[in-house]
């Protein structure tokens, strides 16, 4: 068992002397045949061997010599791999070795932005140039920031409207950016002229105009003097950049516990221009309705120290997957998280 011992840690120690010279193919080959050879091969032959050994022994034998093998043939299989990605030699004899300069080149792929990312950027864009700039937050909020800062005392009604995933008692998953703008108005004060893009969660169950997790963009502005003249003028600016000179803009009275007074924006449906009274994108009516938005409440900026006597604000907010749709007529939000080329290649991936 010893004298086993001692042969196998010296064909170890061989092996890897000789592993050292190989530099070719060839001797690679013959190197591998000197130990694993089928007949004579150094390793082979200690199979042999083992059938000599007493019985009591045998099982620590033969794992000694598996472990030989199996380490004997990954280094073989390591030297392999480096020969072949080593600049072949012009100057050398094997055909496979001369360098064959009319082969066709290799065609690299080179990722693109995900349509959303572009839709995204072409929302921040719009507001960049109107001098606002991109705030960001966690997704895991407490219930300070998601509801109560933002004028949803604990049981309120409104947050039965929120399907809010909660991870603990304190701690859920954010239902909308919002929680944002209080994080920045705590830190900066007025003038603040924000977007805040990113993810937000619901309970929803998936279905073509439904998921779970969805891109939302909002914007928050607060200073002396803004008005709700302000807020429209910017956001009927937007919508026209986005969606063209011509489109056909209108606010109408909504609730959200946050703004007083608040807004819905609706514009006029591209996909049927009102003429179809049977149209599944704005049910007939002609209008599709794409922001949120309303004066912030006074009680919102009181909840961060900012003086609603001196200054007032106005935000609004949008759905990015759901504006996406609308603009480029798909009628399943799930396209955009299946990551199917077919699908995304139309958006200028390449
Ligand atoms: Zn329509």
């Amino acid at each position: 068992m010893a004298d086993l011992k001692d042969r196998v840690e010296g064909l170890r120690k061989a092996f890897e002397a000789e592993a050292l010279k190989v530099g070719d193919a060839k001797s690679l080959e013959e190197l591998r045949t000197a130990f694993l050879g089928r007949k004579k091969g150094h390793v082979t032959l200690l199979f042999e061997d083992l059938k000599t050994v007493p019985a009591e022994g045998k099982r620590e034998a033969g794992r000694l010599i598996n472990e030989l093998k199996e380490s004997v043939t990954v280094r073989l299989d390591a030297i392999e791999g480096q020969l072949s990605l080593a600049w072949p030699s012009v100057s050398g004899t094997s055909a496979e070795a001369k360098l064959d300069l009319t082969l066709p080149g290799r065609k690299k792929y080179v990722g693109a932005a995900h349509p959303l990312v572009l839709f995204q950027q072409e929302i921040e864009n719009v507001f960049l140039g109107m001098g606002f700039t991109i705030e960001e937050g966690p997704e895991i909020e407490t219930d300070y920031y998601n509801f109560e800062a933002l004028n949803f005392p604990p049981h309120h009604p409104a947050r039965d409207s929120w399907d809010t995933l909660y991870i603990k008692d304190d701690l859920l998953l954010r239902t909308h950016t919002s929680p944002v703008q209080i994080r920045v108005m705590e830190k900066k004060k007025p003038p603040i002229r924000i977007i805040i893009p990113g993810r937000v969660f619901r309970r929803e169950t998936p279905d073509p105009t439904h998921l779970p997790m969805f891109m939302q963009i909002e914007g928050l502005v607060v200073d002396e003097g803004a008005t709700f003249a302000h807020l429209k003028g910017t956001l009927e600016y937007f919508i026209r950049a986005l969606f063209g000179e011509k489109i056909k803009v209108r606010f109408r009275p909504s609730f959200f516990p946050f703004t007083e007074p608040s807004a819905e924006v609706d514009i006029e449906c591209i996909v049927c221009g009102g003429q179809d009274k049977s149209c599944r994108v704005c049910s007939g009516t002609g209008w599709k309705e794409i922001l949120g938005s309303g004066m912030v409440d006074p009680q919102v900026l009181k909840n961060v120290n900012i003086d609603p006597e001196k200054y007032s604000g106005w935000a609004f907010g949008l759905g990015i997957d759901r504006t996406a749709m609308f603009a480029y007529g798909i009628t399943e939000m799930r396209h955009f998280y299946e990551n199917d080329l077919r699908f995304i290649r139309q958006f200028g991936a390449k």
